[in-house]
């Protein structure tokens, strides 16, 4: 068990911690802490680069207790910071309770996907971290601090998408909302003419909208379209959409035999739908990379445009993308602060050297669009640009000198990307 926390799920990144912990109790994280000069957490590794990595202490939160308190009168679950969605998932739903929105799969947990603003799709919904409304976090020197919404208003924003820059937080609290249950539907071939012609009206067709395009043809060779619907009872799904066919159920791209895709045309509660799939083997090393960039929406269509002129490049590297729309939020490090967003995503077939020497001519290549890239995907971006896209960040970087003066929670991705340092 504890060699496969050595490297990251893809094991494109090895982590180079001297020491490892797995703490069974707030007090253990917080001697770690005092005793430490160096330290970060890791959730479940599924990062693709450096961000979780330490050359000193590294914490696994896993054997903290994971109960799942539930306030009825606030709608709110407090729950250990690290442990999963596909733990957690469930138990809410039992309750009668939901989360919005999640990503594509159920195995990360809820404190290293609000760290970076991992996202699902969707008008409307926020990234995972925008229903964070209160956080426990240890600091650089061993105490326990409490931030919320209420109380600590915009530098509760500055501290939820953090990098793990700030502390180690130990408990988070969620806000829910009444369960419900989606179907989901795959259509196929839909023309990139429609796309770019009525991008908002599609995007906007389901509750949850995903385009799956490889970029080698006028079409977009799968959308996921998934509806909300009154209970478990199935209903027709429209045979076309946009001028796609229905399908049986095919997966976005098919290289994907590690995985299990979550049902089509049967309607499930949201835990159980809004991830795309879910790995045969969740322990067994990933077999890909990812890259992700955020455009604002309006340009969207514009970007999709520069990104389909490099298709021959993209051909013998690429899986498939998946471009998803994340509602704006106020959160300062997040993608999605102060603006409605679209995420272009690529699924890269595991071979780094050719996906880092393609990357600056996608990146030239989205850059009339301002892009912030996925903070735990893999980019290129100078880091300068990456500081200067986000205009918050000299607040970020007050507040984490303020918690952590010594610079404990910062890491060779943090020095970067947050304090410019030359690493
Ligand atoms: C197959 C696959 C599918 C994916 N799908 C999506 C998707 O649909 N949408 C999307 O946006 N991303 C997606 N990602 C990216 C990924 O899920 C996120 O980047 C997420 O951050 C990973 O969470 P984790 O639990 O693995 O955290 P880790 O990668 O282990 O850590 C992430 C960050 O959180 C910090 N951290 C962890 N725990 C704590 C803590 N207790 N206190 C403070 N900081 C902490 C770490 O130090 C690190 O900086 C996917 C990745 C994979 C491998």
């Amino acid at each position: 068990m504890q060699t496969v926390h050595h490297q990251n799920w893809c094991g494109h990144v090895p982590y180079g911690a001297a020491r490892f912990h797995q703490p069974a109790s707030v007090a253990e994280v917080q001697a770690i802490i005092r005793a430490a000069d160096k330290v970060r957490v890791i959730g479940a590794r599924h990062c693709f680069n450096d961000i979780a990595d330490t050359t000193g202490d590294l914490i696994w939160l896993g054997n903290l207790d994971n109960s799942v308190v539930i306030d009825p009168e606030r709608r709110t679950a407090t729950v250990n910071a690290g442990i999963t969605y596909r733990e957690l998932c469930p138990q809410l739903h039992r309750a009668g309770y939901a989360l919005p929105n999640l990503a594509s799969l159920d195995h990360i947990t809820v404190i290293g996907a609000c760290m970076s603003a991992t996202h699902g799709s969707g008008d409307g919904l926020g990234n995972l971290a925008t229903v964070v409304s209160a956080l426990e976090m240890v600091t650089a020197n061993g105490d326990l601090v409490s931030l919320s919404r209420e109380q600590d208003g915009d530098t509760f924003d500055g501290a939820v998408v953090a990098l793990g820059a700030l502390g180690v937080v130990t408990k988070v609290t969620l806000d829910l909302q009444p369960t419900f249950y989606l179907q989901q539907e795959v259509y196929e071939e839909l023309p990139m003419s429609e796309i770019f012609a009525r991008f908002d009206e599609i995007m906007s067709a389901g509750y949850s909208v995903s385009l799956f395009p490889t970029w080698q043809h006028d079409c977009c060779d799968t959308v996921w379209v998934k509806r909300r619907v009154e209970g478990d009872a199935s209903v027709p799904a429209p045979p076309d959409f946009y001028r796609a066919a229905l399908s049986a159920g095919r997966s976005p791209s098919d290289e994907f035999s590690d995985r299990d895709w979550t049902h089509h045309g049967l309607p499930g509660p949201w835990h159980e739908r809004l991830p795309h799939f879910v790995f045969k083997d969740a322990f067994a090393v990933g077999n890909e990379l990812q890259s992700e960039y955020f455009v604002p929406r309006r340009c969207a269509v514009d970007a999709m445009r520069a990104v389909a002129q490099l298709s021959d490049g993209l051909a013998p590297i690429l899986g498939v993308s998946e471009i998803r729309t994340v509602a704006a939020d106020q959160l300062w490090l997040s993608p999605s602060y102060g603006q409605e967003i679209v995420g272009i995503h690529f699924n890269w077939h595991k071979n780094w050297e050719a996906v880092e020497k393609f990357l600056p001519e996608l990146e030239a290549a989205l850059a009339p669009f301002v892009p912030r890239p996925h903070w735990g995907k893999l980019f290129g971006i100078a880091p300068a640009d990456v500081r200067a896209a986000y205009p918050r960040m000299a607040d970020f970087q007050e507040l984490a000198r303020t918690l952590d003066p010594q610079g404990k929670f910062r890491n060779r991705y943090v020095e970067r990307y947050v304090f410019g340092l030359p690493v």
